[in-house]
């Protein structure tokens, strides 16, 4: 059987991986403490199911518009307005299945062979794989840890050349739980305005999930005139209601962009599934899906915090702050080449580091090297105290060199 050649330049997905890796142990019955999955650990709020088997009851099992249906793309629109102050009309948004399918028809509709992406690090896996599967060439900047894994606008002019053509942006970050401010967004914009050739991706699938008081900024809305032509908007309903299994992404961008992505999904997928519609309209309008999702954020706030504090009291690791999303990206890199658990065993890279923590005390963790990071995990923190608590005793076992507990 042969396997098509594009297939040797990505790998699969280690985030999931690690989820079925969890889930498999779990069904032979071990108690694996869960900090790899990226999704709440809640259910979606009632009345977005209702408004799903509403539709379903009601007949709509058949076609829809390719990139929606008008009351969907109108709710959208709205809530850009609402929320983000972006004015954007219908035509100009297109729901996909899931934010991952809305950045991939995004990118194929925009890349050609050879153009460059940068991508600042730590980013979330997919996009390297989605950029090289359109064609493209993925350049990195490494932010650092000591500036809360933020890229610099030095750094982002250095990455730029005559190939460039998109510049990725995901604030808050997965899986850094880093999250730029407004002035920070606006420094950057200023390199990129130089460079007209340039488009700018944002991923603002995050945008609900905000810690400290602070308020979420769309790229597009930095400067109204210059950005709105230059902006691929992405999102999703995934993280904000707890709607993970649903796979309802959408992007919003300037009308030409919108109608190469909706010639492409026609040919792909067509439309999401019909009966989700009405559940996109139900979650963007239904103002009792706000009061689930503020206290979704404020559960995550207090996880962070706490699992923030846990692991940053553990010797030989080290974990910026998070100010969103529900990650914390630890260092490691003091714990590697060193024995560890009860078996004593040295790990060179977070990769062992992350199988050995599995194996030895199952706690399951996402190691940091396809965030491109091979001296860090991610933990996520979509789980209760807790199993927080839980899991974080047996990495100080694991780390003190003594049996699970
Ligand atoms: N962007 C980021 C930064 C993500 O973490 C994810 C994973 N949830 C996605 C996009 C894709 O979201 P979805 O699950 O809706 O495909
Ligand atoms: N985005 C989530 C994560 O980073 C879900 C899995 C995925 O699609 O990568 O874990």
């Amino acid at each position: 059987m042969q396997i098509a050649d594009r297939l040797n330049l990505v790998a699969e997905s280690i985030t999931l991986a690690v989820q079925a890796q969890a889930n498999a142990l779990k069904k032979q019955g071990i108690d694996v403490v869960g900090f790899g999955a990226g999704e709440p650990d809640f259910d979606t709020p009632p009345c977005i199911k209702e408004a799903a088997i509403e539709a379903l009851r009601a007949g709509k099992t058949k076609y829809e518009p390719t990139a929606g249906t008008p009351e969907a793309r109108a709710a959208i629109a709205d809530k850009l307005r609402r929320y983000n102050s972006l004015e954007y009309s219908p035509e100009q948004i297109i729901v996909s299945v899931g934010g991952k399918h809305s950045l991939y028809v995004a990118m194929m509709a925009t890349l050609n062979p050879g153009d460059e992406v940068i991508i600042p690090a730590p980013y979330w896996v997919s996009y390297p794989e989605i950029v090289k599967l359109a064609g493209g060439v993925p350049v990195y900047i490494r932010g650092e840890p000591s500036r809360d894994f933020k890229i610099t606008p030095d750094q982002l002019a250095a990455a730029i050349t005559s190939k460039t053509r998109m510049f990725i942006i995901n604030s808050p970050s997965n899986p850094g739980g880093h999250t730029y401010h407004a002035q920070e967004l606006q420094a950057l914009a200023a390199v990129i305005e130089r460079h007209p050739q340039i488009m700018v991706c944002s991923d603002e699938i995050y945008e609900r999930l905000l810690f400290n008081g602070q308020r979420s900024c769309s790229w597009a809305a930095l400067n109204w005139d210059a950005w709105k032509d230059r902006t691929i908007t992405c999102n999703c309903l995934s993280k904000t209601y707890a709607m993970t299994g649903w796979r309802i992404g959408y992007t919003a961008g300037p009308k030409p962009l919108i109608a190469a992505m909706n010639k492409l999904q026609s040919q792909m997928t067509s439309n999401i599934t019909s009966f989700c519609m009405p559940a996109i309209v139900n979650a963007l309008t239904d103002s009792t899906n706000e009061r689930e999702v503020e206290k979704m954020r404020i559960a995550f706030e207090e996880r962070g915090e706490h699992m923030w504090r846990r692991l940053n009291a553990i010797e030989g690791i080290t974990c910026v702050r998070p100010t969103g999303a529900f990650y914390c990206f630890a260092s490691v890199r003091d714990l590697l080449n060193r024995p560890l658990g009860a078996a004593a065993t040295v790990c060179k890279d977070a990769v062992e580091f992350s199988r050995q923590l599995l194996s030895q005390v199952h706690v399951a963790v996402v190691p940091g090297n396809d965030f491109g990071f091979d001296d860090h995990v991610r933990l996520s923190f979509a789980t209760s105290k807790q199993q927080i608590d839980k899991g974080i005793d047996r990495i100080q076992a694991f780390v003190n060199g003594e049996a699970p507990r």
